[in-house]
């Protein structure tokens, strides 16, 4: 039986590479056996000539689908246009600068057919990346799996092959703010990883600056904690014991040594003590905001992979 698999390409900017992208692509996609292709390409408000090329490729090649967004919504929107289109038994999310590895995707279909249905690339050298990128982003997953629930596995891109089931399960999500890789962990499913090296880029340069990577990790961290709101009662409480114990200290002194500065003692607890009450207050406030903010989001409680029944 053949299968079709949809490879997904988000392509903001890339018009040198588009050309490049699929001549290297498309020999080792159709070396891999009994597998037909659909190239799904999201053109993500490009303003170069990236649409063209791709229009071009796609007059000549009836396997492509080409998705244009109507502006520029960042890659992850342009990945979410891009599943949603693919009507593949699997799909395969890969960038368009080529530094994710193609001749790893005969394999990731290898396990796939073996019975996984996630197989995701984990990079094992980011020497491609700057220090500052690979300093910042060790900082992130390490802050993050210790704020959110779900572990999401370090060094894992958005280069990944999903079966169908695992696709259907994010479309399921209906909350806007789509921080995939957190998406992609919550969903969960049998996932295999393999370690591949990061090449530099092939032609042009990265889109994301150090803003934009800075507004990435803080939307991380908002779509799946509550914690940075919530942490105010405990903020609070730590601050208010100190006072009581700041007010204990001042009582003895002035039993023991007497009153210097009349007023000062009194004020100064009173001012710190309630600052204390109006911290747990908002922390207080935190935590059903935290509740409301989740429950927004609307997420499905659990979900199947598949259900069975033998008579
Ligand atoms: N991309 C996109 N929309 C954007 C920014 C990037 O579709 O607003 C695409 C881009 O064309 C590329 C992929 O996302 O295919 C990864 O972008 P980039 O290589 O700049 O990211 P990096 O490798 O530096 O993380
Ligand atoms: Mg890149």
């Amino acid at each position: 039986m053949r299968d079709i698999i949809s490879l997904v390409v988000p392509f903001y900017n890339e018009g040198k590479g588009v050309l490049h992208f699929f001549r290297t692509i498309i020999p080792i996609l159709e070396g891999i056996p009994d597998t037909g292709w659909e190239f799904v390409c999201v053109d993500d408000g490009s303003t170069d000539d990236t649409l063209a090329c791709l229009l071009t490729c796609a007059r000549e090649d009836d396997r492509f689908l080409i998705v244009e967004l109507s502006r520029n919504f960042g890659k992850e929107a342009a990945m979410t246009a891009g599943l949603d289109a693919a009507t593949g038994a699997a799909m395969v999310v890969i960038d368009a600068d080529l530094q994710d590895p193609p001749e790893l995707i005969p394999t990731m279909v290898e396990k796939w057919r073996e019975g996984a249905e996630v197989v995701v690339g984990r990079r094992v050298d980011r020497s491609s990346d700057t220090a500052a990128k690979r300093i910042t982003a060790s900082w992130f997953y390490s802050l993050y799996n210790r704020l959110a629930k779900i572990r999401v596995p370090e060094n894992v891109g958005d280069f990944r092959l999903m079966d169908c089931c695992v696709v259907d399960a994010l479309k399921s999500l209906p909350e806007r703010q789509r921080f995939m890789k957190g998406l992609f962990a919550w969903v969960g499913f049998r996932t295999v990883t393999i370690d591949y090296v990061r090449a530099a880029r092939a032609v042009g340069t990265s889109k994301f600056s150090g803003l934009a990577l800075w507004n990435f990790a803080l939307e991380g961290l908002t779509s799946f904690s509550t914690l940075p709101i919530r942490i105010w009662t405990y903020v609070g409480c730590v601050g208010g014991l100190l006072t009581l114990l700041y007010g204990l200290f001042i009582v003895v002194r002035t039993v023991i040594f007497g009153n210097p500065v009349p007023g000062y003692a009194s004020i100064f607890f009173a001012v710190t003590f309630l600052g204390s009450i109006q911290i747990i207050s908002i922390g207080m406030l935190g935590e059903y905001i935290g509740r409301i903010y989740m429950e927004t989001k609307g997420r499905p409680i659990y979900i199947i992979r598949k259900k069975s029944r033998f008579n």
